[in-house]
């Protein structure tokens, strides 16, 4: 994730005020400008047919290769449940018709510069068109919910617990 090094005002290197975690942020000692290293919203959609979840196989880094839920982060001037179904869409070529919250769950990057993540996870639950692979993912299928393969996030991991406790 990009850390930015000048202010974006007068370009003027900037300085860290705090170093915890909680709290880190860089500051310009010249015009006193404040740049927040908020976590970035991320979306993961559960799309589950005949009992089976819907599983993308990753085609770049990080975790290439790795199967895990479809999603993506949240863009600029874009509504949340708009990003689902973009990123649904860009992945699988699914359309969804209906998405319900299923839990928001924060990763906290272990890196005190680095930026965490926030997933927002959601139950599609009917959808339209023919799956197929796209974007940022190399293979997709159904799998049935007790024969999942590893799956190396572990936001996905406690989203997919929820749903198969019948508690989302
Ligand atoms: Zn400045």
């Amino acid at each position: 994730m990009t850390i930015e090094r000048y202010c974006f005002y007068c370009g003027t290197p900037l300085k860290t005020v705090n170093g915890s975690r909680e709290h880190f942020r860089l500051v310009c000692p010249n015009c006193h400008a404040k740049f927040y290293k908020n976590p970035i919203p991320a979306v993961a959609a559960l799309v589950l047919k005949e009992g089976k979840l819907l599983l993308v196989r990753r085609a770049a880094p990080p975790l290439e290769g790795s199967w895990c839920l479809p999603g993506g982060f949240v863009e600029a001037g874009e509504d949340v449940r708009e990003a689902l179904r973009r990123e649904l869409f860009e992945e699988t070529g699914l359309h969804a018709k209906e998405a319900r919250l299923v839990d928001v769950i924060s990763f906290v990057n272990e890196n005190p510069e680095g930026r965490g993540v926030v997933i927002i996870g959601y139950r599609v639950g009917a959808f339209e068109g023919n799956p197929r692979p796209g974007d940022d993912a190399e293979a997709l299928r159904f799998f049935p919910l007790t024969e999942l393969p590893p799956i190396p996030f572990s936001s996905h991991v406690a989203l997919i617990e929820k749903v198969k406790e019948g508690r989302a």
